[in-house]
């Protein structure tokens, strides 16, 4: 049990969708606060300050983009969107706007629990701390300060373009990043709309470090949107 049960608001406006989501979290050991509405949401998260939030992308005086660029401007709370199912441009808007990661409706709660554990871990590592120049996942191990990819004992040579690729996920890794992330850290500002770049390099990075490149278990593809390296065995 931790020292202090982690405060989570849930902006939502589906009545069903609010209990159930509450009465999962109070039986994990979260502290939930609930918002109906967009501005009653905002009003949460400043008033409380949350440790994470969880936020309906179709509510009913707001988008849910707009709490997103609003909660944004004054505060680094990580953010996961819930979003229905075929809105895609709202997910990566979501994304692009700083939310952390997303989940589809619906979803089931280790899904839930594991993703908001995620958050709250990448959240707590103090302002200014070196990221983790590490990545160990199934004989993968990934060492972002000697910048050495190493699989199954083997030291595997990456091209500059794969290992920034590569590096990019790690430093990210659990989490969604967006196409468009990808594309600005790895090549820069002017190639964000290069998804094919992408796909080329990912296909070289999953043919070098997954043992069935065409079922990766740890380079997962997130349809739409970008690339999630896995964290945990999936
Ligand atoms: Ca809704």
């Amino acid at each position: 049990m931790p020292a202090a049960l982690p405060l989570v608001l849930l902006i939502e406006d589906e009545p069903h969708m609010r209990r159930f989501v509450t009465a999962t979290l109070r039986a994990h050991d979260y502290h939930v606060v609930e918002a109906g509405t967009a501005r009653d949401g905002l009003a949460q998260a400043a008033g409380r300050n949350p440790d994470l939030i969880l936020l309906d992308l179709g509510l009913p005086d707001a988008d849910g983009l707009e709490v997103t660029r609003a909660i944004r401007r004054s505060a680094t709370t990580p953010i996961i969107v819930l979003s229905a199912r075929g809105r895609e441009h709202d997910k990566v808007s979501a994304l692009d706007l700083g939310a952390d990661d997303y989940l589809i409706k619906p979803f089931g709660v280790p899904e839930l629990l594991a993703r908001m554990r995620v958050a709250l871990r990448r959240a707590a590592v103090p302002a200014g701390a070196p990221p983790q120049s590490c990545f160990e996942l199934g004989g993968l191990r990934v060492d972002l300060v000697r910048r050495q990819v190493v699989r199954a004992g083997q030291e595997i040579h990456l091209t500059r373009t794969e290992y920034k690729l590569l590096a990019t996920l790690v430093r990210h890794a659990g989490q969604v990043v967006t196409h468009r992330q990808l594309l600005h850290e790895v090549w820069g500002a002017n190639y964000v709309e290069h998804t094919h770049y992408l796909r080329v390099y990912m296909a070289q990075l999953r043919h070098k470090l997954e043992d069935d490149p065409t079922r990766p278990r740890m380079l997962a593809t997130e349809p739409g949107v970008g690339y999630r390296l896995r964290d945990e065995p999936s």
